[in-house]
């Protein structure tokens, strides 16, 4: 074995690592340090996963090894490279997620003039502008007006300039305070300035930010230099973190744990600081699992070790964010994605020395650099929101579990409605099922009724509020509590048809048909972001009678403004979102009483806590039951259970209005039952006949190609040769068309494996290099233990 070459991970979509020889004499580099490396005609950072076993015939030299230690800690390594093996996903995509924001952002490109190779004489416009010294090359194009890219490529080869990477390591921005000194008593001041900046800094206690101290009187600045000299005053450097707002949070009471807490808490508390441990903790909504989450942070704290508290959205959950905030004080880092660049890079780093012990956010927090890790903890584990759809295609919930493993310490998965996976796990002895089954306080479960839309539509009623649902509507706003109104589609209507040829409008990207948002005006595509102004006339036979059909939140607020005109309504679907702070707004608007009614999507049926809703309204239950996919059962059950517990929190009973075509359906019967048992069961029964998760694992392959043919025929390929590979040990379904049959102009193939997860993982790694090397494998999508096969 030859020590003097590593493998180095990139941070693009590539599949393998490369190896690289290290300069003569340069100690090698631990596992994890960052190098620079040419890669093709650039240069990029990469990690250094270990040192090279076997060395190829020609090898490029790392350019400059930058770390002396590795940034991210071990454990975080490990899973970065757990990671790239579970789910066959690029090895350098993973391990950048365990770096600093910006730790792989190649540099900037500096250039500057090859030492004595330039002659006096040489007026090229770049050569001038560098005569004054290095400049970037960004600085370099706005000064020539135009890409200098091809020229400077040439002065290049000529020897006549350099270009290097200027590694920018963004920094913590440094804050200037200005302190009163013991001096400063014995001085008297001269004229008024100077007796106002001292006045100032004595009414601030002593110690302020000099920009605090000269605030609406820059002038102030020249009296402060001179109170400097003197020596009254001195001026310290300090490392301003620039600290998000949502940082502030009220100091909430500490309330003793009820019985059925105190019962939970206890195997909890015994098992922090003893090794790896999983729980699934099943609560009802309502029942208090947030208490029992900072019970445990605040031991494991104790215990002189760090938690991470990953929530399926940070703006959705401002409640226990600024809950956590306000119980557990500055050592709570949020990871927001709202976050700058600056702020983002300085929360990675309050986590990683240690100044922050808490780390709070969505998904990729489940990487915050903390060490000594003692708790793990994910909220609404069963939220689809956990699994990033894009590569590395991870499920934040499994990595948790793992990170948790990795760092011996304590992971509990908290739901009212848990996966059927995590269930599964309880059941078969993995994780430890905990229950919390009744809500905190004197109300009980909400009162749930369905009303059967079959019959509401035959006796002529608006399709959108049955006369039930708008009774109870307005009765609630007679007694000025509040309401939410549940419709899992966005926009104004589902599609545009053609009455005379029943044409639909369609994306012309996807095969998705449009929907009409903004009262009908604006056509939109809900998977590419296609949009158009609503046609006017059918794009198939040119006739001009359009219907539109299906119906979005967007509708659903024009009704109820129409039946209810003073009801005061607001709306919270990923349209809104898409608004900065938004989402904040109308949540605190609802919160504050100054909204009665909250229409949305499945974004209104998180973990909100309003205590004034006495009525949750479902206005089409049945959504989710169309779609194809083997989770629509599942995802129903727990919107409906979900959005039902929203109903009657605090002293105010309660109840629920589902509006459905298909009252009879087991979701939807089990969900009005509350009975989660049941409902697993059921479901667990359809999993197991069709060997669907957690029956079986699955694996889905898309191949997307642009030229149908071209794409038909490499999904055979692949398939026949994971066919040839199968041994018994999974069974491939496929190729087929995926139910998105188009997509962003591209046609797509599926290829479903479902048996034993190491031996499919193996098959398809070996079917891709066989078809495409084992670079790059382009166009096609691993997705290991999917949450959609759409
Ligand atoms: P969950 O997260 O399980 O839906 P929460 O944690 O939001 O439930 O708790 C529901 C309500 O009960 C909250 O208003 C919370 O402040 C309150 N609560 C929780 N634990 C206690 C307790 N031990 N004593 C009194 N009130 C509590
Ligand atoms: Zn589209």
């Amino acid at each position: 074995m030859d020590a003097r070459a590593v493998e180095v991970a990139l941070p693009l979509p590539l599949q393998c690592t490369f190896t690289y020889r290290l300069p003569e004499g340069a100690p090698v580099p631990a596992r994890g340090v960052r190098v620079l490396v040419p890669f093709g005609p650039r240069r990029v950072i990469g990690l250094v996963t270990g040192i090279a076993t076997t060395l190829p015939e020609t090898m490029k030299d790392v350019v400059e090894v930058l770390d002396e230690v590795p940034l991210a800690p071990p454990p975080l390594l490990d899973l970065a490279t757990w990671m790239s093996e579970h789910y066959l996903a690029p090895p350098g995509e993973c391990h950048r997620l365990v770096l600093p924001p910006a730790g792989v952002r190649a540099s900037r490109a500096v250039v500057r003039l090859s030492g004595g190779a330039v002659s006096p004489s040489d007026d090229d416009p770049v050569v001038s502008a560098l005569r004054a010294g290095p400049l970037p090359l960004s600085t370099l194009a706005k000064r020539m007006g135009r890409d200098p890219t091809a020229r400077i490529a040439r002065l290049r080869r000529e020897g006549r300039v350099e270009v290097d990477q200027d590694l920018a390591r963004p920094g913590f921005r440094q804050l200037r305070i200005a302190v009163l000194t013991p001096a400063a008593a014995d001085l008297k001041p001269r004229g008024r300035a100077q007796a106002e900046v001292l006045g100032r800094l004595t009414a601030a206690g002593g110690r302020a930010p000099v920009p605090h101290v000269l605030r609406d009187r820059p002038s102030l600045r020249g009296a402060l230099d001179r109170l400097v000299e003197q020596g009254a005053i001195a001026i310290e450097e300090e490392r301003a973190v620039r600290t998000p707002e949502m940082l502030e949070g009220p100091v909430k009471l500490r309330p003793e744990p009820t019985g059925d807490q105190a019962s939970v808490l206890e195997p909890i508390l015994a098992a922090l600081g003893a090794g790896f441990a999983p729980f699934l903790l099943q609560g009802v909504t309502g029942s208090g699992k947030t208490e029992v989450y900072f019970r445990a942070i605040e031991q494991t704290l104790e215990q002189g070790r760090t938690a991470l508290l990953l929530v399926p959205e940070i703006a959705l959950t401002p409640l226990l964010v600024r809950a956590a905030v306000g119980r557990l004080g500055g050592i709570v880092s949020v990871l927001h994605s709202e976050l700058s660049v600056g702020e983002r890079h300085d929360q990675w780093w309050r986590l990683r020395e240690g100044d922050a012990r808490v780390a709070i956010g969505a998904r990729s927090a489940v990487f915050a650099p903390l060490t000594e890790v003692g708790l793990v903890i994910v909220d609404e584990e069963h939220e689809a929101a956990y699994k990033q759809d894009e590569s590395p295609r991870y499920h934040g919930r499994d990595v948790a579990v793992m990170r948790a493993r990795l760092e011996g310490a304590v992971v509990l998965l908290g739901s009212a409605t848990p996966s059927l996976e995590s269930n599964h796990n309880a059941l078969a002895g993995k994780y430890r099922r905990l229950v919390l089954p009744r809500r905190i306080g004197s109300q009980g479960m909400a009162r749930v009724d369905v009303v059967d839309r079959r019959q509401a539509l035959k006796a002529g009623a608006d399709p959108i509020l049955t006369p039930p649902l708008r009774d109870a509507l307005a009765e609630r706003l007679a007694r000025k509590e509040q309401s939410l109104l549940l419709l899992n589609r966005r926009g104004y209507a589902t599609s545009l048809l053609c009455r005379e040829c029943g044409m639909q409008a369609m994306c012309p990207n996807c095969s998705v048909a449009l929907t009409l948002h903004k009262g009908g005006r604006v056509a939109l595509c809900h998977y590419c972001a296609f949009e158009t102004s609503a046609p006017r006339a059918c794009g198939s036979c040119k006739g001009e009678y359009l219907r539109l059909t299906g119906y979005g939140t967007e509708k659903v607020l024009e009704a109820v403004r129409a039946v209810l005109p003073t009801a005061r309504v607001e709306r919270l679907d990923r349209d809104l979102a898409a608004r900065r702070g938004a989402v904040a707004r109308v949540l605190a608007s609802f919160e504050a009483g100054e909204t009665d009614i909250l229409v949305g999507t499945q974004m209104i049926a998180k973990g909100h806590d309003f205590p004034r809703v006495t009525l949750v309204g479902v206005v089409d239950a049945d959504v989710g039951l169309g779609l194809p996919d083997f989770r629509a059962a599942e995802r129903t059950f727990q919107l409906l259970t979900q959005v039902a517990g929203r109903a009657g929190r605090a002293d105010l009973a309660g109840e629920v209005i589902l509006q459905s075509h298909r009252p009879d359906h087991y979701a939807l019967q089990l969900a009005c039952a509350q009975d989660y048992d049941a409902f697993f069961e059921r479901e667990m029964e359809f999993r197991r006949t069709m060997a669907y998760p957690p029956a079986a694992p699955l694996v889905n392959l898309v191949l997307r190609a642009r030229d149908p043919l071209e794409g038909a025929e490499a999904a055979d390929a692949v398939a026949a040769r994971l066919r040839g590979q199968a041994r018994g040990n999974f069974r491939v379904l496929g190729p087929a068309f995926a139910p998105l049959a188009r997509l962003r102009q591209e046609h797509r193939f599926q290829i479903l494996l479902k048996g034993r997860r190491k031996a499919m993982r193996d098959a398809v790694r070996e079917a891709l290099v066989e078809r495409y090397g084992s670079v790059r494998w382009p166009g096609v999508a691993v997705d290991v233990d999917p949450v959609t096969i759409m």
